[in-house]
């Protein structure tokens, strides 16, 4: 019997591409054949290479049916006459630490599921690339372009560089320099051609890059990417192209907001190594130390030598077009890449001078509210804490927390990551549902739900519940690898007090749980908002709104928030029993219990509940001023 939990740890390592490395000791001239790796079967005597190992690390003897086929413990146990448990140990030993990728990939996939279907997109065939790439060296201007670049005729035919005199695009921007000729780069991935992207010889900005409408964001050069070699990971199509001339792996971003999806992670993961190597720049160093923190501990951050920009520079100004010189040079700059382990420490002076002065309420990445008054009560930013409360149960907060995280997934086209502790995925889709559509979340039909799915389409939202998670820790483990993976904006934990309380030791648990949301929240730069439950009402405390010393268990809860929102509703007070909609009134004073960065506006504004909308709304009619004495 294999104890539960083992299983798991064995799918993810018998499928960690690392294990190539095992395969290339016992498999004789193991090499690269498209997507396959090929080499002589161990199993028998073979002179022509007839076992192959797939993409998902099995393998396969085509030589006849003695041999077969199997995983890497299977191959271990055959050929060198051991038993399981020992091929299971050579293979751990082998391989050091598990790879937390993949035994992430499995556990955050099998939890967290898409609110929304993701989108589809145009692809070209393989013979466009052809097409497009065979007349590049009739145009002179394109290879002299290229060349100034550092980039050779030879290299740019490797890629299927095009060049176009003519291009048509609805860009306004690029309106006079449509024939001012471009570069065609294909971004070919399974032999399809998966994005084209446009850089005009004219100017960078306005309007000098575009790219293909419909088509997919992807990684450009991926194909390279080898089990046995490091890949460099770039900021732009030359800076791969470059290190691709000099000998290495390297792909490239399509653009500074490029985020690569959980799919191109793992691509970029099925390296022996992930060598960060982009821009030095803002927005460079940004996006490199967030996927260095995502991709862990076989990421690297490489730096360029200070006042270079990105390897192109490097190649042309450092290294003077010398492809000899730059090799050595990305060599000796991987190995100090190497001897910094984690982005844990910023320095002050980095700080300091990557700080843009713009004001907390300008700051563009601050989370967003769908009502104007909320909107202006706090700012919360990557890295806060936003807890939620209400006076009592019952009071929505579900609700609340799900439609602005919904707002800022639609409107702002952030990722959101929301676990639920008690509610099914299917129950927060049907919410979702019906405060998109404005429809009785009671009465919506098929129609309604296929109307809701077409409006969510490629909206990033994943909704995650696992009933057999009761231990905060574990929660928490969940959400990190979650967040490793699926790089959120926000992560909705509904709610803390369900995994925390009720314990010998509450005290200490809250307040090490909130130590580590904290410190999730700022390492990962996300913004973290922590549903929390109130006491349960005692007869004095029932109807009077709640204060930050009311919620469950000890204080951290809300001491370790940046921000804390309080809903209350008072109990409805209907004289006409047929008028009693719910227990509590519409009305809803949404109050900030706390804010380290106060908004523009008022502390407390009120909203009105539409329960079978499941959504809050402003309403003009119901407009009132709250009074100073609450505000
Ligand atoms: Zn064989």
């Amino acid at each position: 019997m294999v104890p539960e939990g083992l299983m798991e740890d064995l799918d993810a390592l018998k499928s960690d591409s690392r294990v190539l490395q095992i395969y290339a000791k016992y498999v004789r001239g193991l090499k690269k054949a498209g997507t396959l790796y090929t080499g002589c079967c161990p199993l028998h005597a073979d002179s022509s290479p007839s076992f192959s190992v797939y993409p998902d690390m099995r393998w396969t003897c085509f030589s006849g049916p003695s041999c077969g086929s199997g995983n890497i413990f299977q191959l271990l146990e055959r050929h060198l006459s051991i038993p399981f448990k020992e091929a299971v140990e050579l293979v751990k030993k082998e391989l050091g630490d598990p790879d937390s990728w993949q035994k992430d990939r499995v556990l955050v996939d099998s939890v967290f599921k898409p609110v929304a279907e993701s989108k589809t997109y145009k692809v070209l065939p393989i013979s466009k690339a052809d097409e497009i790439a065979e007349t590049l060296s009739n145009f002179p201007q394109a290879v002299h372009y290229l060349d100034n670049r550092g980039v050779s005729l030879e290299t740019a035919k490797k890629f299927k560089i095009g060049f176009r005199q003519t291009i048509k695009f609805q860009d306004p921007k690029a309106a006079d320099i449509l024939d001012k000729g471009w570069v065609l780069f294909p971004y070919i991935d399974d032999d399809v051609v998966r994005q084209v992207k446009f850089r005009s010889l004219a100017r960078k900005k306005p309007g000098g890059f575009q790219r293909s409408p419909g088509m997919e964001t992807v990684l450009f050069n991926v194909n390279t990417i080898d089990p046995f070699d490091p890949v460099y990971l770039t900021s732009g199509e030359f800076d791969a192209m470059i290190l691709e001339q000099a000998g290495f792996h390297a792909v490239s971003l399509m653009s500074d907001s490029h985020k690569p999806t959980p799919a191109q992670k793992d691509q970029l993961m099925q390296a022996s190594m992930v060598v960060l190597a982009g821009d030095t720049d803002e927005s460079g160093n940004g996006i490199m130390d967030k996927l260095w923190r995502e991709l862990g501990n076989r990421a690297y951050k490489l730096s360029w030598p200070i006042g270079t920009k990105d390897a192109n520079e490097c190649f042309l100004k450092h290294c003077k077009r010398d492809n000899v010189l730059f090799r050595a040079l990305v060599e000796e700059l991987t190995t100090k890449a190497k001897s910094n382990p984690m982005p844990a420490v910023y320095s002050l002076q980095e700080t300091l001078l990557s700080g843009e002065e713009t004001t907390l309420s300008e700051n563009p990445d601050r989370l967003r509210f769908p009502w104007a008054s909320v909107d202006k009560m706090a700012n919360i930013l990557p890295g806060d804490i936003l807890g939620i409360g209400s006076t009592n149960t019952g009071m929505a907060k579900t609700t609340l927390a799900l439609q602005i995280t919904m707002y800022n997934a639609r409107k702002y086209g952030r990722c959101i990551l929301n676990y639920q502790t008690e509610m099914r995925p299917s129950e927060i889709a049907t919410m979702a549902a019906a405060q998109i559509l404005r429809k009785d979340r009671n009465f919506l039909t098929n129609e309604d739900k296929k109307t809701a799915a077409a409006e969510l389409q490629g909206v990033q939202y994943f909704v995650g519940c696992d009933p057999m998670l009761s231990d905060i820790n574990a929660v928490l483990d969940l959400l990190e690898a979650g967040i490793r993976r699926l790089s959120p904006y926000a992560v909705v934990l509904d709610h803390f007090h369900h995994l925390t309380t009720g314990m010998d030791n509450e005290v200490r648990v809250q307040s090490a749980a909130m130590t580590r949301i904290k410190q999730i929240a700022e390492t990962y730069k996300i913004v973290f908002i922590n549903v929390g439950q109130p006491r349960k009402a005692t007869q004095q405390s029932k109807g009077k709104q709640i204060h930050i010393t009311d919620f469950k268990g000890s204080g951290a809860w809300g001491d370790a928030s940046n921000a804390v929102l309080a809903i209350h509703r008072d109990l409805n007070k209907a004289e006409d029993p047929t008028q009693l909609k719910g227990v509590y009134e519409d009305k809803t004073l949404i109050k900030l219990l706390k804010g380290r960065s106060q908004g523009v506006g008022n502390s407390a504004a009120y909203l009105t509940f539409f329960g079978e909308f499941a959504s809050f709304e402003q309403l003009e009619s119901n407009y009132e001023e709250v009074p100073s004495e609450i505000n």
